[in-house]
């Protein structure tokens, strides 16, 4: 079997084209752009492309970018008012504040000062516990990116077998919520899962958000599985260079599963285009516009 190559960059592509189009139908309603403010603490380069292109690609949409550049030596008191001027600020319906902050600032008790109702990048608890709860919410864009992704392959998702390698509060967690909300049934494996080959072994669906390159092998997957890789890895490509990879040994698998992302273009793109959607979202509930279709 090879596997069919599940492209999320020209997925991504055309949900942000989506977005736009909703968007100016919100701003011809409304008489403004959705907002969405991006907070940079320190000087940290790897934040700092993330938080140029987002900036692009919100532009690129058409809503409202700002990007808030703080000193790495903020204290947390100072970022906690400038999220609650955020908070109070009718035009701005999305914040996020780029992770990980300075190691003077707790990040749990800035992600737990922001509106939950403009939290964008969905790790508030509230709205942690509203995706638990099957309420509505933010949810976090990297896992939302990967359902939209297996809808589009698979339709409709109910009964399958689903193992999510990774517990992060910020992709495997919400990661299995989603898949558990799809009617699947959702093994999260981790670090201290044992026989963890066996465990990928009885999945129709892989998730894999680990951090560890080409850690999945060709014989931890069942022949015809769907593959989603999320890691990004950079390792020395032998030339003096280096190269991304993701958590999943791509060559060997996709010979095995029946679909597969590739790394790079595969789960990258879609984070930011899911992004875009929530700033939308999060702007038509503020002004309590209707949620156009065609933005899942
Ligand atoms: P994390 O470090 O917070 O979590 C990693 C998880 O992997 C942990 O829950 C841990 O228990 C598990 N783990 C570690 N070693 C393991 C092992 N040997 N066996 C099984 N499980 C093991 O990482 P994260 O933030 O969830 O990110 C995971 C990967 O996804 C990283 O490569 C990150 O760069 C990537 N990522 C990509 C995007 C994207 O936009 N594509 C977004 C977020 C994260």
């Amino acid at each position: 079997m090879t596997a069919a190559i599940i492209d999320g960059k020209t997925f991504a592509e055309e949900l942000r084209g989506r977005v736009a189009a909703l968007v100016a139908s919100f701003e011809a309603k409304t008489g403004r752009k959705p907002g969405l403010t991006v907070v940079l603490v320190g000087e940290d380069p790897a934040s700092a492309v993330y938080v140029r292109s987002k900036g692009k690609a919100t532009e690129a949409a058409g809503l409202k970018s700002d990007t808030i550049r703080l000193p790495a030596e903020t204290s947390q008191a100072e970022l906690l008012d400038v999220v609650s001027r955020l908070n109070a600020d009718k035009t701005v319906d999305g914040i996020l504040v780029q992770l990980p902050l300075p190691k003077q600032i707790n990040e749990n008790a800035i992600i737990a000062a922001i509106d939950p109702d403009k939290d964008v990048d969905g790790f508030h608890p509230v709205n942690a516990g509203r995706l638990a709860t099957g309420l509505h919410g933010f949810v976090p864009c990297t896992p939302l990116g990967c359902l939209m992704l297996l809808q589009d392959r698979l339709g409709d998702l109910s009964g399958k077998e689903a193992v999510v390698i990774g517990r992060s509060n910020i992709v495997g967690k919400p990661m299995a919520q989603l898949l558990v909300g799809a009617n699947c049934t959702v093994t999260v494996a981790h670090s201290k899962t044992r026989d963890l080959a066996e465990v990928v072994r009885r999945a129709d669906i892989v998730v894999a958000a680990v951090g560890r390159p080409e850690m999945v092998k060709a014989d931890w997957i069942k022949p015809g599985a769907v593959v989603i890789d999320v890691g990004i890895n950079r390792i020395d490509a032998g030339d003096g260079k280096t190269r991304l990879v993701g958590d999943v040994a791509f060559d060997e698998v996709a010979r095995v599963a029946s679909a597969i992302t590739p790394v790079p273009g595969g789960v990258g793109p879609m984070t930011i285009a899911v992004l875009l959607r929530n700033a939308l979202v999060a702007a038509c509930r503020n002004a309590g516009v209707p949620l156009g279709k065609g933005v899942i």
